[in-house]
């Protein structure tokens, strides 16, 4: 994939003591073996240090004012926009991997800024259409570098986005961009330089890496069961013997006898979250004592740190399986996985067939990419599930302009 222009020149730090000031006054507690954003390993491109915040809530910042986060409203988690309004969206999920974070992060003593920026950012790189999108890209990437949507997102931040007058992207932190890129297969780490080399040199990333990426399987997990239910696609009667929901499911039925719908199935989901985010808490913190890390460096050299205990990995490992093969699988999600593959299938063979078809930025010599591929693969990850939708009919519907 084409990633070397998010590879990482060099680093610039900020003004140390102001920094450490505020994050003082807001994170109080904040455990040695945290990111310290007065300790940051710095952005790619200088700049004066944020006067009245800590370079994660800059990051933070910078991410809610993107063109790419509000996207994320009209991007398919599940549930493609058009069909329902309650269904989750990417923004919406990850708001709710935010919340996670940040409740566990408190408890652990960790960043809550950062974890936050990570939380928000993870998935900007996302294709319309969810992972069927992002199969169908890869499909059609192949022979061109492929694609993948957290190398994506970390191009957004560092590439795509176009806000500032000094540079590309939105010159987030280290930390924060080492938290965006969740995997990377080792060919593309080796291009990605600084921000690549923990996956060559087998070393962790910050903890509040580490706690978004389980934040964000707490909440799809949960959120999908809801919008299951809510779809129609799944039954509360399959639930019953999945122990994590069955246990939860028992305990609302003891409190509220002959308790049902929305409210039968938010007392129980409330249950879940909160039991994954309390043992989460509970069982990070025993590795966390057993290796006893003194700083940051200490957390990079460790195993992972943060983690469910055994029982609630594999409980949870039984719930992600229940919803692969009758949500993820279900026929009528299939169909319209099959529509979302098509319609991006087409777009991609058009603009390849015919250049001229693509708006100019993207044209070769206007695009990032390093050649009309990639530049192709930018145009289409960049859509929403609607833009996609509307571009499909303007290309093939002499009637549509
Ligand atoms: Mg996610």
């Amino acid at each position: 994939m084409n990633v070397a222009a998010t590879a990482s020149p060099s680093y610039n730090k900020g003004n140390s003591y102001w920094i450490e000031c505020i994050e003082a006054a807001m994170n109080p507690s904040l455990a040695p073996y945290a990111a310290h954003s007065s300790l940051t390993r710095g952005r790619l491109h200088d700049e004066p240090s944020p006067s009245a915040r800590s370079e994660y809530q800059r990051d933070r910042d910078r991410i809610i004012h993107s063109s790419a986060f509000r996207r994320l409203e009209y991007k398919t988690q599940v549930f493609v926009n058009h069909e329902g309004d309650l269904f989750r969206t990417r923004l919406t999920h990850s708001l709710e991997v935010a919340q996670i974070a940040r409740s566990i992060a408190r408890n652990l003593s960790l960043n809550e800024d950062l974890v936050e920026a990570i939380s928000l950012a993870h998935d900007l790189g996302h294709t319309p259409f969810g992972h069927a999108g992002q199969d169908a890209l890869n499909e059609c990437m192949q022979g061109h570098g492929g694609f993948e949507h957290n190398l994506q997102s970390l191009r957004v931040v560092d590439v795509l986005e176009e806000r500032y007058g000094g540079f590309d992207g939105l010159n987030l932190t280290f930390e924060t961009r080492e938290g965006i890129l969740k995997h990377c297969s080792v060919e593309n780490a080796r291009q990605l330089g600084d921000v690549g080399r923990r996956f060559l040199e087998g070393k962790q990333p910050t903890l509040e890496a580490q706690l978004a990426n389980l934040a964000d399987e707490i909440a799809y997990n949960n959120h999908d069961i809801d919008d299951g239910l809510r779809s129609g696609f799944l039954a509360e009667a399959q639930l019953d013997d999945i122990d994590l929901y069955g246990r939860y499911r028992r305990e609302v039925e003891r409190l509220w006898p002959g308790i049902r719908g929305r409210r039968a199935i938010h007392e129980t989901v409330r249950r879940m979250i909160n039991a994954l985010i309390i043992d989460l808490i509970r069982a990070s913190n025993d590795r966390i004592k057993d290796v006893s890390p003194s700083s940051l460096d200490d957390v990079r050299n460790a195993p992972p740190l943060i983690a469910f205990s055994d029982e609630m990995r594999a409980e949870a490992a039984i719930l992600k399986d229940f919803l692969f093969c009758n949500l993820y699988r279900h026929y009528q999600v299939n169909r319209m996985s099959s529509k979302a593959r098509h319609t991006l299938t087409r777009l991609f063979d058009a603009f390849a067939a015919e250049p001229g078809l693509l708006p100019p930025d993207y044209q070769s010599g206007g695009g990032k990419g390093n050649d009309l591929y990639r530049n192709i693969a930018d145009y289409i990850a960049g859509m929403t599930d609607r833009y996609a939708m509307r571009e499909y009919r303007r290309l093939f519907d002499i009637e549509e302009t």
